[in-house]
């Protein structure tokens, strides 16, 4: 949260624009001064960059539209993957405890699965092996 909360205070040339319902346009001009746009949807939590949807932590675009509004707290915004409960919730569970692997039992099959021969490709010298 903190991270996030940084990048939200560092974004400099990000201009706001609201629309209806939650939702905006995002401005700025690249490093090469060609203009970019994005648009944000904080109800569905989504920026047309795509970062927001693909990570479930606000992009900067979108990080810039929730400091617009006061009333806003960027928590509500992340993924809950990212919570604490989540994290707890995954390790409920009981692990059960092992022995060395000598001890384990060791299953016939009927065969031996062998590692694989790595050949060098044509075109790719002093480099490692390949896969044919
Ligand atoms: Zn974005």
């Amino acid at each position: 949260m903190k991270q996030l909360h940084d990048a939200g205070r560092g974004l400099v040339g990000y201009v706001v624009h609201k629309g209806p319902d939650h939702t905006a346009e995002v401005s700025g001009v690249h490093k090469d001064l060609t203009p970019w746009r994005h648009t944000i949807d904080l109800v569905n939590r989504e920026c047309s960059c795509k970062k927001w949807q693909l990570t479930g932590l606000p992009c900067t675009h979108a990080l810039s539209v929730i400091g617009c509004f006061r009333n806003l707290k960027l928590e509500d915004y992340v993924d809950s993957y990212y919570s604490v409960e989540k994290f707890k919730t995954a390790y409920v569970g009981k692990i059960p405890t092992l022995t060395d692997k000598t001890e384990w039992e060791q299953p016939e099959v009927g065969y031996k699965v062998w590692p694989p021969i790595l050949k060098r490709a044509a075109g790719s010298q002093g480099q490692e092996g390949s896969l044919e």
